[in-house]
């Protein structure tokens, strides 16, 4: 077991407090903590201690499973099941350090970071299955990013509270300053310290966003996998990517859709190959073979004709993909493999001596009885 305390410890609350309450402790440790304001040598490993205990107390499926389990994975071997995927992998020069960093670094700073007002895209990557990319299916995730803030609406300010233009810069956003060199007078201008460049104060920020109108949150949504999709698809999640400053318009979640390889088929395009196989008399003869579809409980007749060679194809049009595009679907392509019988019985052998003799081909004359008793044996004793 390992010496990690306990999660609501770690936070300074109750094992019963809300969602509420476990976000506004978590702000308060983490604006303290932040490595960007608090030069203390351990601040940043209990910054990072906050962090660990908020992203399990904020997401209630891992809450339920630390409280149960004490971990929040759930019990040994449990994992999954539940089609919920937990997302880390946010790219797109948007990590959990930046969603940070744009929330605690420039707190109670100097006014020298540039603010953005609208909140920028941030980009992710979904793992579905053929048979999910094929059906289409609803994943629901989890991710972190700067969310409006619950309090106030995504405003900044408490009700009642006002906005107004900033007396020190007089609503311009910027001071000028003047200093006086050995070459004359030195104009420089600079963001003001008093509204950091915004050119408005309020007079009653809100508590819980410190006046930003946004706060890190655990968010958990469901995203719609078209039927169809294929590696590399984009789907755009308006307003779920990082939230505007006090109510500024968010960016968007954009999900690089990742379709895994799967162990039946592959895919070229909208259609879909695989690999049946017959012995060397359904070639000859010719077949049927019926195989399981890429859809749920489907099943495909796969019609080899008589006079099959290895390696030759066959298509069952409209058994591929779905297109993405909603009309039909593409073909499944069988490569035919040609199995040769590595043993056969005293009975088969003579058939096929018999279809040798027919067709005029020179084969290996029968074993005499000694090589027979010897293959009768080993049989036995496999
Ligand atoms: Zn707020
Ligand atoms: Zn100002």
């Amino acid at each position: 077991m390992s010496d990690k305390r306990d999660y609501y410890e770690v936070l300074g609350v109750a094992h019963d407090a809300d969602q509420r309450t476990i976000k506004r402790a978590f702000l308060k440790k983490a604006r303290e903590l932040h490595p960007d304001v608090n030069k203390a040598p351990d601040a940043e490993e209990r910054f990072k201690e906050v962090n660990e205990a908020y992203s399990v107390l904020s997401d209630e499926q891992k809450r339920a499973n630390y409280d149960r389990f004490g971990d929040p994975n759930g019990p040994a071997g449990f994992g999954g099941g539940s089609g919920y995927v937990d997302i880390s992998d946010i790219f797109g020069g948007m990590g959990m350090d930046d969603i940070f960093s744009s929330f605690f670094g420039g707190a109670g700073g100097h006014g020298t970071r540039e603010r953005r007002r609208a909140g920028r895209d941030m980009a992710i990557r979904l793992t579905v299955t053929l048979e999910e990319a094929a059906l289409g299916c609803t994943k629901t995730i989890g991710y972190d990013r700067l969310a409006p803030c619950e309090d106030c609406g995504g405003k900044g300010y408490a009700d009642g509270a006002t906005e107004r233009s900033c007396p020190t810069c007089r609503g311009t956003g910027f001071v000028t300053t003047v200093q006086r060199s050995i070459f004359g007078q030195v104009q420089s201008s600079a963001p003001c310290p008093d509204c950091h460049g915004e050119g408005t104060v309020i007079d009653h920020p809100c508590e819980m966003c410190d006046g930003q109108g946004r706060t890190p949150t655990h968010e958990r949504i469901d995203i719609q996998v078209p039927a169809g999709v294929s590696t590399g698809a984009k789907l755009r999640v308006s307003g779920y990517g990082e939230a505007g400053w006090r109510g500024a318009p968010a960016g968007d979640l954009i999900v690089t859709v990742e379709v895994a390889e799967d162990d039946r088929f592959q895919r070229r395009g909208d259609d879909l190959a695989c690999t049946v196989s017959v012995s060397m008399t359904q070639a000859a003869l010719g077949t049927t073979v019926e195989i399981e579809g890429v859809m749920p409980d489907e099943g495909v007749s796969v019609e080899v004709p008589a006079g099959t060679q290895p390696g030759a194809t066959v298509r069952v049009a409209g058994k591929g993909m779905p297109r993405v595009s909603g009309s039909g679907r593409g073909d499944l392509v069988a490569h035919i493999e040609v199995a040769v019988p590595r043993k056969l019985t005293g009975e088969q052998r003579a058939c096929l001596e018999r279809f040798a003799e027919l067709t005029g081909e020179t084969v290996e004359k029968r074993k005499n009885f000694g090589e027979r008793l010897r293959d009768a044996i080993d049989d036995i004793i496999d």
